[in-house]
């Protein structure tokens, strides 16, 4: 976890820079290019979706921010609390029914959410898959607390591999639907933290508020500008404390991070990313970090999942499918690879770096 350079930890701190840079994998923000000439950009730090996040916009939005910015505080709240797969809610009700077969009519803002992610697993050749909720509570992914332990038992994994869980299996009539798989349970931490940050802008901007950025954990997406150009967004080094690097936003963008760096289990002395190869249900262990940029941060928030899964030799077929262009990967050696439709567009923090990271 990188180090905050700013003041403030939870209260609204303005803060006179044009141009702000936001560490993408991680929670906090960096300064950088700073223009004292620029408006003052207000910070803030809520607790949202499990994890400290971030929401900034320009002090000038005024009257208009300080209305909209509770309301979007308790609307992601609302979000979290629906579709936490691991707490009471409409979604922890819902796994209960598919275990047991039972058909259960969901409300359509979920209906709409499983829809659109059994779309998302298909483009991605099923790398990105959130019916394996199951396996990934055998691992112990689920707990807030990443707590060190013994991996689970081949025989304990063996059932899940088996029934290949997919979205593809449920059974709808309209807003009912019912499963003959009882081992497809829904857990949708790689898809409704893009899904909520796409949804808070969307509010901010109904609310009259065009310059933002909202970070959930990684999954980051900015509107407008800071000052004279876009947002600046700092991409973390999977490998240290610090900045891999940066790129300014155009317009209405994420950047959306997946990496098995931050959240792991250390399992019989060995660190085990909380992703998971759907397949084998065991974690994905090749890349350490995939950044996708991308208009929508509910695709970006997928596919940078899927691409993780896919690793080094198949995540260009993947990208293909889910129609992303502007990808960053690292891998397990700190070796990179990244489109030749990003690269121009980064910056990297140091030179070693860029030397270390081919364009594809
Ligand atoms: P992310 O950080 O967006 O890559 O999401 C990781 C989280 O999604 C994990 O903590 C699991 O809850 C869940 N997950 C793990 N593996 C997969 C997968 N292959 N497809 C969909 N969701 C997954
Ligand atoms: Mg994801």
């Amino acid at each position: 976890m990188a180090t905050p350079l700013l003041p403030g930890a939870s209260a609204a701190s303005a803060l006179s820079r044009r141009e702000a840079l936001v560490a993408g994998a991680g929670v906090l923000l960096w300064p950088a290019l700073v223009d004292a000439q620029g408006p003052p950009v207000v910070h803030q730090r809520p607790f949202l979706f499990g994890s400290p996040a971030e929401v900034l916009h320009r002090a000038d939005a005024g009257e208009l921010a300080t209305r909209a910015v509770p309301r979007l505080f308790s609307g992601l709240q609302q979000m979290n609390d629906r579709w936490n797969a691991w707490k009471p809610g409409e979604l922890r009700t819902l796994n209960l029914a598919l275990r047991a077969g039972r058909t259960l009519q969901i409300t359509p803002s979920l209906t709409a959410l499983i829809q659109a992610a059994t779309r998302l697993e298909r483009a991605s050749s099923g790398m990105f898959n959130p019916g394996i909720g199951g396996a990934v509570g055998r691992w112990g992914f689920h707990d807030d607390v990443m707590q060190a332990g013994s991996r689970p038992r081949d025989a304990d994994l063996a059932p899940w591999r088996a029934a290949a869980p997919s979205l593809s299996q449920l059974e709808w009539r309209g807003n009912e639907l019912r499963s003959r798989n009882p081992y497809l349970q829904l857990d949708f931490g790689a898809y409704a933290k893009g899904v909520a940050v796409d949804w808070a802008l969307d509010f901010l901007r109904t609310q009259g508020v065009a310059d933002a950025v909202v970070n959930l954990g990684g999954n980051l997406a900015a509107m407008g500008r800071a000052g004279a150009r876009g947002w600046r967004i700092g991409i973390r080094d999977p490998g240290a404390a610090g900045l891999l690097a940066s790129l300014t936003t155009h317009g209405r963008e994420a950047v959306v991070t997946s990496g098995s760096y931050e959240r792991y289990r250390v399992l019989d002395g060995e660190r085990c990313t909380h992703i998971l190869d759907p397949s084998t249900v065991a974690p994905a262990g090749q890349l350490v970090s995939v950044t996708v940029v991308h208009r929508s941060a509910g695709l970006a928030d997928a596919a940078a999942t899927a691409l993780l899964v896919a690793g080094p030799r198949r995540w260009r077929q993947v990208a293909e499918g889910m129609g992303v262009s502007e990808v960053l990967l690292i891998g397990r050696d700190l070796r990179g690879e990244v489109t030749a439709s990003l690269a121009p567009r980064l910056r990297f923090a140091d030179p070693a770096w860029q030397a270390r990271v081919g364009v594809v």
